[in-house]
């Protein structure tokens, strides 16, 4: 019997098949594989953090008073007003919360019913590549063409990694075609944040060809440096953009799947129409848990991604002082580092060794790229460091005795 459906034909169309069956994601296979060995995981992007007291109290609470069944469709009336006052009083942007806010089942639901619903078959959607890997098989599901526009690498004066994205090719990228951007910055998987020229060129271009713009922001307050800037506060964007975004990394709870669209009602309306076919509704204790979790003050939140930073500085310092050449991420949960100075060209290859041969976990940057053709990034591989100091410690002891005998 043919098992094949809509996604097998998808996973097919954006190279995700081996040898014609669907395979785990890399994250999924790179996880179990750091359980089946005892490896340090430094692959996918969970954390070691626990989410704050009071978020955790809350879902414990509203478990305990029997918020169990069905909340509404669009999300409980008291998240979807957390979600519209955050929005206000970090970017200055207003919604109303009855027609233009949509919970949903963490951002990879909110991307899966915007592209569903928006997408016609033959659109063309444009991406960063490297690109977060749902991306590519939902344009194919939704019958998409998907467009990229390259980011490349050079190095500074102090040897690192410096990735950036070129505005001109972000302009080229646009035509007729174009029926949406997606932006993701902070951007998966190489912390880049995309500077407010390149937001303002993206805008233009979608302005010029009547294109939406769909974002993934679900690192915005895991910032190191300037803070997030949504492309939907420049002058005449909020119009044509729906912003997406998430509880999973900002509280440190991936696994309640708690995500967000806002957007004006038109495309609201349109994005429900998809979501209710494919959860109706999202995971009840966890809403006013997350709407506890938006109304912490500012200083909450920086501490969060102070305390990340930390971690950020010891993995790249130490990955640098082993002889990667790193990049030091502005954003989110990974460092990006090149294997080249180890005489490793193949990241993937090497991620698929590394466990046994060092005990760590990593991603091969080429796992974001279609076809898995990285080209110049072929030897990059993706750290995260979201993960505790003790275990990003063991992980560069481990890396360093590896590499010793490679230099
Ligand atoms: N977008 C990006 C860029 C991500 O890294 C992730 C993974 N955390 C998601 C979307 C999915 O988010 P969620 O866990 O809220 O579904
Ligand atoms: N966003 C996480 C990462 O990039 C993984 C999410 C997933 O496993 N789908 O590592």
């Amino acid at each position: 019997m043919d098992f094949s459906g809509p996604w097998t034909r998808a996973s097919s169309a954006a190279g995700l098949l081996v040898d014609g069956q669907a395979r785990p994601t890399v994250f999924a296979r790179m996880s179990a594989r750091a359980a089946e060995l005892g490896a340090l995981n430094l692959g996918q992007g969970f954390p070691d953090d626990q989410p704050p007291q009071v978020v955790a109290e809350a879902a414990v609470s509203a478990i305990r008073a029997g918020r169990n069944q069905y909340p509404p469709g669009a999300g409980e009336a008291e998240l979807r007003e957390a979600i519209t006052r955050h929005q206000a009083d970090w970017y200055g942007l207003h919604w109303d919360p009855t027609h233009e806010v949509l919970v949903t089942t963490g951002a990879t639901e909110a991307l899966a019913a915007t592209l569903l619903a928006l997408v016609r078959p033959g659109d063309e959607v444009i991406t960063l590549e490297p690109f977060y890997d749902q991306y590519a098989a939902l344009i194919a599901l939704a019958g998409g063409v998907h467009r990229t526009v390259p980011v490349t690498s050079r190095t500074d004066d102090r040897g690192d990694l410096v990735l950036v994205v070129d505005e001109a090719e972000l302009r080229g990228a646009f035509s007729e075609r174009t029926r949406m951007v997606l932006v993701n910055s902070p951007h998966n998987p190489t912390g880049l944040m995309l500077w407010v020229g390149a937001l303002q060129a993206i805008l233009e271009e979608a302005e010029r060809h009547d294109a939406l713009i769909v974002t993934d922001e679900v690192y915005e307050h895991l910032t190191f440096g300037p803070a997030h800037l949504p492309i939907a506060t420049l002058p005449g964007a909020q119009e044509r953009t729906v912003s997406i975004s998430s509880a999973g990394k900002t509280f440190s709870v991936t696994g309640w799947k708690i995500g967000w669209i806002t957007a004006r009602r038109e495309l609201i309306t349109a994005i429900t129409g998809a979501k209710q076919w494919l959860t109706y509704t999202s995971g009840a204790p966890f809403q006013p848990a997350v709407a506890a979790g938006l109304a912490l003050p500012p200083s909450a939140f920086h501490d969060i991604a102070s305390d990340l930073r930390e971690r950020r500085d010891l993995l790249t310092k130490g990955l640098r002082e082993i002889g990667f050449r790193v990049s030091v991420p502005e954003a989110g949960y990974f460092a990006v580092a090149d294997a080249a100075p180890f005489g490793e060209a193949d990241a993937a290859a090497l991620c698929e060794r590394l466990p046994e041969e060092a005990g760590v976990v990593a991603i091969p940057l080429s796992a974001f790229y279609r076809g898995g053709r990285a080209g110049d990034a072929a030897s990059y591989l993706r750290l995260a460091f979201c993960k505790s100091r003790d275990t990003i410690e063991q992980s560069l002891e481990r890396l360093e005795a590896w590499a010793a005998p490679r230099r």
